[in-house]
């Protein structure tokens, strides 16, 4: 759903604050592009720099994923053969969260050259075509450039930028204009001078959390004046590390792998603020406008694990952002005339439901019982029982309370869940899905379950709960047996679970015959309306439910599921290549492990696919991690079990992997190896 024809510049950029939204009057919530101040442009006696018509050669471009510093090197020819080696540095300061730094290094190795250079910030900016700014200021004080934005959600961002130049330079002007401010100076250079400048930019918002943003921006901007292009990066670089020291996973044997993962986790570290329990991660890692910025399932099952594992704290904070909209998913509920809360498709700010196409909104169900799945997850490996009696039960009853009237009655009274779409985007309106329905019963069972130890825990507590929320004792039998009648779809003949009740009516379709280009996604060649009715599967469906409860299916169930489904899964999804590398691991189908891996590390890693162009595919980094550390060292996940147990199944290529992990509070070292499994206190 977008409202123009995407350009598709070389390069796209943007600048995203998590909890800037603005309003689209027909796509609803979506998070805004907001003004630009990276742009540094030069020209060379006149001659505009750029990568496509200037002479340019040894060009590189280096991410430095341990410290997030992105460095650029070329020499530029200018027309008049003047040459200039240069290096333009960047970073945002993960020690000063409002700051961004940047600096423009040159040595000029032959003849001369006027440099004229403009710099500043541009607020002609759209959001997926439609502009958001209701009020744009523009003002010079103090030596630095500013941009006030008003959205037209009301929420104020204020950027302001300053230059720092090592040697002498004329005074640069400030030029403002309709929609941008610059400053503009100009030097004549000659062979053999050196000379370097930095642009510092501080952001902030009246969303902000650590104080009054007009005060905050500017002093953080003279912070960085007073300490310099060094200190910044140090300052940064401690934070990174400190980061990386939880996180890191080392891999021995695989360099392609090792550097894919550590890619993914790079994103995973700089999506995430760890602490805004009003954010999640958007489904783009929020590096782009695709999916509006908006959280789905993706948080809670393919990311949570990678964050509950190595910083608990971010993952509560992620699951409490579903505690604070609580009251958008009872309104979400309401929608259908049912109690309870029922977790938005796509979710926002306040978690109403964001989703502006039907058969998502009403059919996606899956994510109301993905959240309570999640919350479980999360107390049985941290036992913070503080969430779970202020926070947790309060979403696995509202949670339940929505089933309970979502729930289809047969004429013998059998529950049913009618007119689903599972995991599968390709199947909308289904009869009894078989993820959706052992997810439910374990929102369900949760409810009930955990009712009663907070009852006997923290019984004044519970009370209250019980209260706020109105709930009776008839209420969780309900709860219960509703749990024991919904049908898991299963044909004992073939040993083969079903990914829903009618799977085996829908349509045989020739996948093989109509995919005529598998580097396009299968649905480029197949209408909806054909996919609607068909047997082709969009993302792993019954593959991941049999992931998540993996102790609940035998190995020949698995494979049954395996060899049944993978002819007609098309992987369209960016969420199904590395859960299907877990399936394969299990069964020991090595051929598929590694191609399945190869197909996940090149989703955002690969710079023919252009898969990164609209943003980060976040939910594949977290579960390609899943897949080495579930799957391969073989941490088995923690909800269905107390303990956690390692049972690794290392592919050929690797032949060791360690890494640290949090559990009931403690942090572990974890080392396995073909010969030793290794799980130590981290000193
Ligand atoms: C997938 C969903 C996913 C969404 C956001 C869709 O293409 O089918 O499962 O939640 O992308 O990543």
């Amino acid at each position: 759903v977008t409202t123009e024809v995407q350009r598709h510049p070389l390069s796209k950029c943007g600048t995203y604050l998590p909890s800037i939204m603005g309003k689209h009057p027909e796509l609803g919530e979506v998070i805004l592009n907001l003004p630009f101040f990276m742009q540094i442009s030069l020209w060379a006696n006149g001659e505009k720099m750029d990568m496509i018509h200037s002479k340019i050669r040894n060009y590189h471009r280096v991410l430095n994923m341990k410290n997030g510093h992105l460095a650029r090197s070329f020499v530029y020819e200018a027309k008049n053969g003047c040459c200039m080696e240069f290096i333009w540095e960047r970073f945002a300061s993960m020690a000063h969260k409002h700051l961004f730094v940047q600096r423009v290094t040159c040595h000029v190795l032959s003849g001369t050259a006027e440099l004229e250079w403009r710099s500043g910030i541009d607020a002609d900016i759209t959001t997926n075509g439609y502009r958001h700014f209701q009020k744009l200021d523009f003002y010079e004080e103090k030596k630095a450039v500013s941009c006030l934005a008003t959205t037209d959600l009301n929420f104020q961002v204020l950027l302001k930028s300053t230059l720092q130049f090592s040697g002498q330079i004329e005074e640069p002007m400030v030029r403002i204009e309709e929609k941008q401010i610059n400053y503009a100076w100009k030097h004549s250079v000659t062979a053999g001078n050196e000379f370097s400048f930095c642009k510092f930019t501080s952001c902030g918002c009246s969303r902000d959390l650590d104080g009054n943003f007009f005060k905050t921006v500017p002093s953080e901007l003279i912070y960085a004046e007073q300490n310099g292009y060094a200190v910044l990066l140090a300052e940064s670089e401690k934070e990174w590390s400190r980061l990386w020291g939880n996180a890191d996973v080392q891999i021995d044997g695989d360099k392609a792998l090792q550097k894919g993962l550590r890619f993914s986790i790079y994103h995973l570290l700089r999506s995430n603020t760890g602490f805004d329990s009003r954010v999640q991660v958007c489904a783009k890692g929020f590096a782009g406008e695709a999916y509006y910025g908006r959280y789905f399932w993706d948080s809670e099952i393919y990311l949570l694990p990678f964050y509950l594992y190595t910083n608990p704290e971010a993952a509560r904070s992620l699951l409490m952002y579903r505690w604070y909209t609580l009251d958008g998913a009872r309104k979400n509920a309401a929608r259908c005339h049912c109690r309870g809360a029922r977790y938005p498709w796509q979710s926002g700010l306040t978690g109403d439901e964001q989703c502006s196409l039907w058969e998502y909104a009403d059919n996606e169900l899956h994510i109301t019982a993905d959240v309570a799945f999640a919350v479980m997850h999360y107390y049985r490996a941290t036992q913070d029982y503080d969430f779970l009696k202020e926070a947790g039960l309060e979403i696995l009853l509202e949670t339940a309370r929505f089933w309970l009237e979502r729930i289809d009655r047969d004429s013998s009274g059998g529950c049913h869940l009618l007119n689903v779409m599972g995991p599968d985007e390709y199947s909308p309106m289904t009869r009894d899905n078989g993820y959706t329905n052992r997810m439910v019963k374990f929102n369900l069972e949760s409810a009930v379950q955990t009712a009663q130890f907070v009852r006997e825990k923290s019984p004044e507590q519970y009370d209250a709960l019980r209260q706020k929320i109105g709930l009776s004792e008839e209420e969780l039998k309900k709860f219960r047996e509703a749990a024991a009648s919904l049908p898991i779809p299963y044909d004992s003949k073939r040993d083969l679970y079903l990914q829903c009740a009618d799977f085996e009516e829908y349509g045989e379709i020739d996948i093989n015959e109509i995919w005529k280009d598998r580097d396009k996604p299968f649905g480029f060649y197949a209408s909806q309306e054909k996919i609607y009715r068909s047997k082709c599967i969009k993302q792993a469906d019954t593959i991941a439910l049999m992931t998540l409860f993996p102790q609940e299916f035998t190995d020949h169930q698995v494979r049954v599921a395996y060899d049944y489904y993978k002819p007609m899964t098309t992987h369209d999804s960016s969420l199904s290549p590395a859960g299907h590398s877990i399936a394969a691991n299990r069964i020991g189908r090595a051929a598929d492990v590694e191609q399945f891996l190869h197909q996940a590390l090149k989703v955002d890693f690969d710079p023919e696919k252009k898969g990164a162009e609209d943003g980060i595919h976040i939910a594949n980094c977290g579960c390609l991690w899943q897949l080495v550390v579930n799957s391969f060292a073989g941490i088995v996940p923690a909800v269905s079990t107390q303990e956690f147990t390692v049972k690794p199944r290392l592919p050929k290529s690797v032949t060791r992997i360690s890494f640290h992990l949090f559990w009931h509070g403690t942090q572990k070292e974890v080392t396995v190896s073909k010969d030793e499994i290794k799980v130590e206190p981290v000193k």
